[in-house]
């Protein structure tokens, strides 16, 4: 007998139909001899739709308001579940964040768990009823309702499953698990059985929004079976474990384990700034001020010490912002420089941990998009992951090459 968090997002819930396939799915679970708690998120597009009607009625509405308001579409889900159980005759009770005892500070749209009580939750397990538990909120100790933050049901689901000492915490969504890359860019892409925590950290980061990152941090801090998979379809889905767990044989493995990419980002270049202490701050300063999020960063060499270039990457979005404080206020406190921008260019980034005790990876990057006439314009990297930006344009061409340099091809490994 095992104990399972299930948690299903909102796809998986998003009608009256699909919430009767969930609670197939867990009456099977629940059959096979094993205890079952449930998270759920609310019906697909219901949080955006309470939140656009808030917006309606108030452009500037408070946090505490919000909270009390999106919270309630888990409600009607958690409910709806319960039933359907009941209808299987599954013994089912559902409850709210608050209701279980999920604690979180005031943060009110963004609050963080503090403690999750459990005894209440344990007591309908061992008589043997399917707790479903209403995903992304919980309650301050002043008795408001807070949420967690968008997307946070995963991180819920993972909560209760470390609260709880669970086998496994199972993220129920519309794919069946991590892939190497984008199968839409990408058809020779595929499903990796494992991942390591911090892989999918990086992945997260980089814009995949397979789980919510913080429900990663979460399973990784407290060690946290996770698995994702899909619920329309059968299958393993991807088990995402500590780096230690890997097997022996992990040597093997191959150096990369995914390829993200995304062309959301833009590029700034000040040329002609004086190479003096000081100067990144001055020009970073400002753009931290206007609360926009600086990413890759770049600074020449100043051949005769005096003047050098520098880049960086905000997000497409903050583009145009970004050029304005750079022309009104970054170039005349330095005193004269010159800025260009590109918002046509696309970050791709390879991850894996193996790079970490395998020299050649960059180099090998590099010769793949040299090959393919790709430019390079800007590089970074951290232990388990390098970044390039190139043009938007070549894109797909740069991750489809990657993909089969690197030895990710959907036959390659099957063949291994
Ligand atoms: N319903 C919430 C959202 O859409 C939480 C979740 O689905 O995880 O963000
Ligand atoms: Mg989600």
């Amino acid at each position: 007998m095992a104990l399972y968090v299930q948690k299903f997002g909102g796809t998986s819930v998003g009608s009256v139909e699909r919430i009767k396939v969930v609670a197939e799915k867990v009456k099977g679970f629940r059959d096979a001899g094993h205890q079952v708690v449930v998270v759920v998120s609310a019906m697909s597009g219901e949080t955006n739709r309470l939140i656009a009607m808030a917006n309606e009625i108030n452009d500037e509405p408070t946090p505490r308001e919000m909270d009390m308001l999106v919270s309630t579409g888990e409600q009607v889900t958690i409910s709806l579940l319960a039933l359907a159980l009941h209808k299987l005759g599954v013994p089912a009770t559902s409850y709210t964040g608050s209701q279980v005892g999920i604690l979180t500070d005031s943060a009110h749209t963004k609050a963080r768990i503090q403690r999750i009580e459990t005894d209440e939750m344990r007591d309908d397990l061992d008589e043997g009823k399917v707790v479903v538990v209403a995903g992304f909120q919980g309650v301050d100790e002043e008795g408001n309702i807070t949420t967690l933050g968008r997307g946070g049901s995963d991180t819920t689901g993972v909560a209760l499953a470390a609260a709880l000492g669970a086998d496994e915490c199972q993220i129920y969504t519309d794919v069946d698990g991590v892939y190497t890359t984008d199968p839409r860019v990408c058809s020779k892409a595929q499903r990796l059985d494992t991942i390591t925590v911090e892989e999918m950290l990086e992945l997260a980061s980089l814009g995949s929004k397979v789980l919510q990152i913080r429900s990663v941090e979460f399973a990784g801090k407290y060690n946290v079976p996770l698995r994702v998979l899909s619920s329309f379809q059968d299958g393993p889905g991807t088990l995402i474990v500590a780096e230690s767990d890997q097997d022996e044989d992990s040597m093997e493995e191959p150096l990369i384990s995914g390829i993200a990419f995304t062309a959301s980002e833009a590029k700034l270049t000040l040329l002609h700034t004086p190479d003096v202490p000081g100067v990144a701050s001055r020009i970073l300063g400002p753009i931290a001020d206007a609360n926009i999020e600086v990413d890759m960063i770049v600074q020449n060499v100043a051949p005769a010490g005096d003047y050098t270039d520098f880049t960086f990457t905000v997000a497409k979005g903050d583009y145009k912002k970004t050029l304005k404080i750079i022309e009104d206020q970054v170039i005349p406190d330095l005193g004269g420089g010159e800025v260009n921008g590109d918002d046509n260019i696309a970050k791709v980034s390879l991850v894996g941990v193996g790079m970490r005790s395998h020299a050649g990876v960059a180099s090998k990057m590099f010769r793949v998009l040299a090959d393919e006439n790709i430019n390079i314009r800007m590089v970074s990297t951290s232990e388990i992951k390098i970044s390039v930006v190139i043009d938007e344009k070549q894109m797909e061409l740069a991750v489809r090459a990657l993909h089969t340099a690197f030895g990710l091809d959907k036959s390659d490994i099957e063949s291994e």
